[in-house]
């Protein structure tokens, strides 16, 4: 391997991107065409930084189809920071919000929002070790509730909403920090959708949030300047010096998720690759997966070995093989291929196939 050649990176995130973006975001950044510096290097209220901007969110307008009346923001804090941001600004005085645990972010996230109202857990999972999410009727709804949180692919546990649940008047707020944009949007019932952009949309450094417009009003003007959605939307995500840089990497995914043909297309193949992997544990007596059929993750594939010592075998040798970033987060233990939107196909084949080499010898 010489020093530029790539491997496949199955981290969890900061995750792999596609290589056209690199290879273009290492073109311009000598110099921005037609500026003659770089986007690290130019004023974030420059024509050439306003035209960046602008197309990044255009794109997202285009990819997703939401309407006007959302904002599209580029904050920083990362989806941890949105734990707090969304409770201070949408959780009145008196007011309930519902929380659904699905995995330890979801927790954290509701861990957050009690320290600003009252939180309702709606629904949890945890007596099944979050293996599934929740159905639709399990969910046990707050009347009036300010909002419902969900997380919608649980990053750690690898399991997904299928489809996300109705809220009935009460807006659902998404943490899609690790399944933005890998399947079309189905905003009828959503009032927020939020994700650090490292999973799926970018590198690390920004935090994209879709809120409906009403909603971004609600907070307080007591609130602190940068942590209050109004005061970022009345500036176009720069009442201070935005992460110039990874807005614009968050642009060039935009522009390679239209030509691969948007959102529908993307989440053909991320099916297909999800679909290679699941079958190749479900084929095997060896592989055992972790996640409940119909709750599985079409980005973070989780599975076991029958012991731990071939975990680490397993890790071990497949990163020897070029296959990086397999061992589950801590906290689960296990393996975990994440497998977003820019990993390749091509990876995944390799996957299956050092898997079932790897059985032949230890099975
Ligand atoms: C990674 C992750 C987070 C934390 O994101 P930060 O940007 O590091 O704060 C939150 N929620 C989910 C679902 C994640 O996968």
């Amino acid at each position: 391997m010489s020093s530029t050649d790539r491997i496949f990176n199955f981290s969890a995130g900061p995750a792999v991107l596609p290589e056209p973006v690199l290879a273009q975001a290492q073109q311009d950044l000598m110099s921005l065409p037609g500026v003659g510096m770089s986007v690290l290097e130019i004023s974030h209220r420059s024509a050439a930084f306003d035209r960046i901007l602008e197309h990044a969110e255009a794109d997202l307008r285009e990819l997703t189809g939401i309407g006007d009346d959302y904002h599209v923001l580029f904050l920083q804090g990362g989806a941890s920071q949105q734990f707090a941001m969304v409770p201070m600004n949408l959780l009145g005085p008196g007011a309930v919000a519902d929380y659904t645990l699905t995995g330890s972010w979801a927790k954290k996230a509701a861990a957050e929002a009690k320290k600003f109202g009252t939180v309702n857990v709606c629904a949890s999972t945890e007596s099944d070790s979050f293996t599934r999410v929740p159905a639709q009727d399990e969910l046990n709804l707050t009347p009036g509730a300010a909002y419902v949180h969900l997380t919608s692919n649980n990053t750690i546990c690898g399991t997904e909403w299928p489809a996300l649940p109705a809220t009935g008047d009460a807006p659902l707020v998404v943490d899609a920090s690790s399944d933005f944009l890998s399947r079309p949007i189905d905003s009828a019932g959503a009032g927020l959708i939020y994700g650090g952009a490292q999973k799926n949309l970018g590198p690390a450094g920004v935090t994209l949030v879709i809120i409906r417009k009403d909603l971004a009003e609600r907070g307080s003007e007591s609130l602190p300047a940068t942590l209050r959605y109004a005061t970022a939307a009345k500036h176009g995500s720069r009442y201070n010096t935005p992460p110039v840089f990874a807005i614009y990497l968050v642009g060039l995914v935009m522009r390679w998720l239209k030509a691969q043909g948007g959102l529908a297309a993307i989440e053909t193949v991320n099916r297909r690759k999800a679909s290679l992997l699941y079958e190749a544990i479900d084929g095997s007596d060896f592989y055992r997966g972790t996640a409940e059929p119909e709750s599985r993750s079409l980005m973070n594939v989780t599975f076991r070995l029958p012991t731990e010592e071939l975990e680490a075998r397993f890790v071990t040798e497949a990163s020897a093989a070029g296959l990086s970033g397999l061992k589950g987060h801590r906290s689960v233990g296990g393996q975990r291929a994440s497998i977003y939107n820019a990993f390749p196909e091509a990876g995944v084949a390799a996957l299956v196939e050092f898997m079932g080499a790897f059985e032949q010898k230890n099975g």
